[in-house]
């Protein structure tokens, strides 16, 4: 990824504006206790802005395995879908929670897909999420 500059008072608006957590697997920023990276919805590369409006918040797994992808397969229908866009949609919208609270449940094409792409249900962050619910830390209730 490129390093654009990102002033300190966009940075602390799009985290505000994200609650500190990551637009695609929730992770919270005060869990993990590592900062989560700003993110360009539309990559760079295929000529997104570093406006506000093209910036969100993802961990460091979800910012790496989503790369340069705005869109991927739905794993049920086979069809080629956009991604979730976390600035304008709503996860709940798009994702559910296991009984477990461990796996993210994609309840839509589109959620299918960023489940996949973004590989949003891997076993380190299966076995993190079972321990941070035991916690009381997961997932987030706001
Ligand atoms: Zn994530």
């Amino acid at each position: 990824m490129s390093r654009v500059h990102i002033s300190t008072t966009i940075r602390r608006r799009v985290a505000e504006a994200a609650r500190y957590r990551c637009g695609y697997c929730q992770t919270q920023q005060a869990v993990i206790g590592i900062p989560l990276h700003i993110e360009h919805i539309i990559p760079l590369a295929l000529g997104g802005s570093s406006n506000e409006d093209n910036l969100w918040l993802a961990c460091s797994a979800c910012n790496n395995y989503k790369g340069v992808q705005t869109q991927a397969l739905d794993p049920e229908t086979k069809e080629q879908v956009l991604l979730f866009n976390p600035r304008t949609q709503l996860w709940a919208d798009h994702f559910a929670w296991s009984d477990d609270r461990a796996e993210i449940i994609g309840l839509t094409a589109m959620g299918r897909a960023t489940v996949e792409a973004l590989k949003l249900n891997q076993p380190l962050i299966r076995l993190a999420r079972r321990r941070w619910v035991v916690a009381g830390w997961h997932p987030p209730t706001d």
